[in-house]
């Protein structure tokens, strides 16, 4: 196959179009092109007029061309058996990451053991609905934590701007697809599938590692390693009080396994606080940001619903960025811990809901935690989320204010046209008790600044819960070249949680380097680099 790139035909073009675009790039006779996929389709909205489609091609072409060959981005696991006695490597999480390195392993002829705290995913998501319905928080069984991680009841927004030079990310996009989610996410620039099919492709994963000889453990929270003096890992104890001997872990657990992240910390797994963000999530109607985005071409079904990135420098210092934004979604409850609330986004596949919302937050580093340790922004995220609770009610109903009192410094008493998707309901009050002054002065600057890039961003009846605190994990677990821990021996840290990715496709990504890593030292071959 050759590759053909920016490939450019203006949205609406007839089908033919391509292939004779195709032929007029390769210089060759239409008898010549024997096939032709599409790699890769992106849009070109800057000139909102005239809206281009930007292809990229992989062709079949008889005879010679000085077009370049595709890449190949088969996956070559750097090993493809283990030999008898090799022990039982242990996965802790079943989130992207967890999820990626169980497959990975078990591909490799490792299956691994996989412990999860929380519930098989249909479980989890009664669960889940539970705080959305009824205000009812599991603290073990939520959006954060259970089959398929943070990211099942999400967008499903599967891109990132990682380095991947090994095109481990085409592997996780394919056995997605072989999961059951839609073909094009192979070929989209911005693919998302939504979280109805995602509940769908991680237990279609599952039946895959399993049918490899992986086991599943669910409701089993790993509540600290076990080591031996020279701190090599020995195994993990569940909160049950099991043990369980291994001397490969993979350390998957997400950014908000805090009392995981605390048990690790006491058992001297070196660590380090990271920075961070904090803000809100803000909503606006769908058709608002598509005319923005599109002009006369919104609501064209080949551009979907438009999405946004922004990004504002404030004049304390502070970044303000949106950050996990979904078109025609809804605000989600994400706490997992009583007493705390925290606001995300998701949406289904049609992302078709009225509201396009999109976390704004604000940079934090360090240096603004209460305290020095690595846990010391997890404390801020806790303290945080303690006065979110606090201000929506103390019964997961969140905060909830409009851009037009925000702006203005008083508290909203009632709500305007943008109704507030978030379950189990708002309440109308001050966001700026839920954020430190200078998030609250850097976002009042940021808000009119974005208004200018996307008119009537700033309107005064766009609307703000809060608070968006887990954008990222407060803290990272080192490790070095080998993807161990820098001082215990067995143990991978990985994904998320221990700081080496944000989002599905990145913690995916990460899962599989680390298994591949895992798989090489157990068997004693070098790693891939
Ligand atoms: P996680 O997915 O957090 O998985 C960690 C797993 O570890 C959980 O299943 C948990 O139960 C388990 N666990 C934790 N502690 C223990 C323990 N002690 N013992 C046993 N098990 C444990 N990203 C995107 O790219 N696109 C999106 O559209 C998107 N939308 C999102 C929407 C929401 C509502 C949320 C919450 C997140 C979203 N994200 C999105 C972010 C994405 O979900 C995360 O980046 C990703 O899930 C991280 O993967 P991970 O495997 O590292 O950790």
């Amino acid at each position: 196959m050759l590759r053909i790139t920016e490939l450019r035909l203006p949205l609406g073009h007839a089908p033919e179009d391509l292939r004779t675009a195709i032929l007029a790039r390769a210089g060759i006779h239409t008898t010549q092109l024997q096939h032709f996929r599409i790699a890769r389709r992106s849009h070109d909205a800057r000139k909102r007029h005239a809206i281009q489609l930007v292809y990229t091609i992989d062709a079949e072409i008889d005879g010679a061309t000085s077009l370049p060959a595709t890449p190949d981005t088969t996956w070559r696991p750097p090993v493809t058996h283990a030999p008898p006695g090799t022990p039982r490597p242990i996965v802790i999480g079943t989130g992207p990451c967890g999820l990626f390195a169980a497959l990975a392993l078990s591909q490799m002829g490792l299956p691994p053991l996989i412990l999860d705290r929380g519930k098989p995913v249909r479980e989890r998501t009664k669960d889940t609905w539970a705080l959305w319905r009824r205000g009812i928080l599991t603290p073990e069984s939520n959006v954060q934590f259970g089959e398929g991680g943070a990211g099942t009841f999400s967008d499903g927004k599967l891109y990132s701007q990682i380095k991947d030079r090994l095109h481990h990310g085409r592997k996780v996009l394919e056995d997605f697809v072989t999961a059951g989610a839609p073909e094009e996410i192979l070929w989209l620039s911005k693919p998302h599938i939504g979280t109805f099919r995602l509940v769908q492709v991680v237990e279609s994963l599952r039946a895959r590692i399993e049918a490899m000889g992986g086991e599943y453990r669910w409701q089993s929270r790993v509540e600290r390693l076990t080591l031996a003096p020279d701190r090599h890992v020995t195994g993990v104890t569940l909160s049950t009080g099991e043990h369980i001997p291994a001397r490969h872990v993979v350390l998957a657990i997400g950014h908000s396994a805090r009392d995981t992240f605390a048990a690790l910390h006491a058992q001297g797994v070196s660590m380090d606080a990271k920075p961070l963000s904090i803000g809100v999530r803000i909503e606006h109607p769908q058709g608002l940001i598509d005319r923005a985005r599109f002009g006369p071409a919104a609501g064209n079904p080949t551009l979907g619903a438009a999405d946004y990135k922004l990004v504002h420098h404030a004049s304390n210092g502070r970044s303000v960025y949106s950050f996990c934004m979904c078109p025609g979604g809804t605000v989600v409850a994400a706490a997992s811990e009583p007493g705390r609330l925290v606001t995300n986004g998701m949406s289904q596949y049609s992302r078709a809901e009225r509201n396009a919302n999109a976390a704004l937050v604000v940079s934090l580093t360090p240096a603004d935690f209460p305290d020095a340790s690595p846990l010391g922004g997890m404390e801020f995220q806790r303290h945080w989320e303690e006065r979110a609770f606090a201000a929506g009610g103390r019964d997961y109903r969140a905060p909830a204010q409009t851009v037009g009192d925000f702006l203005a410094g008083r508290p909203s008493t009632s709500l305007g046209s943008v109704t507030p998707s978030y379950k189990p309901g708002v309440t109308p009050t001050s966001l700026a008790d839920c954020l430190p002054d200078y998030a609250v002065a850097a976002l009042r600057e940021a808000l009119p600044a974005f208004g200018k890039q996307i008119m009537g961003f700033d309107a005064a009846e766009a609307v703000m819960t809060g608070v968006e605190t887990r954008t990222s994990s407060p803290l990272r677990i080192g490790r070095g070249a080998e993807f161990v821990s820098l001082n215990t021996p067995g143990l991978y840290p990985a994904g998320e949680g221990a700081g080496y990715a944000g989002g599905i496709l990145s913690a995916a990504v990460d899962g599989i380097r680390v298994a591949e890593a895992l798989a090489c030292a157990a068997v004693g071959v070098e790693v891939p680099v």
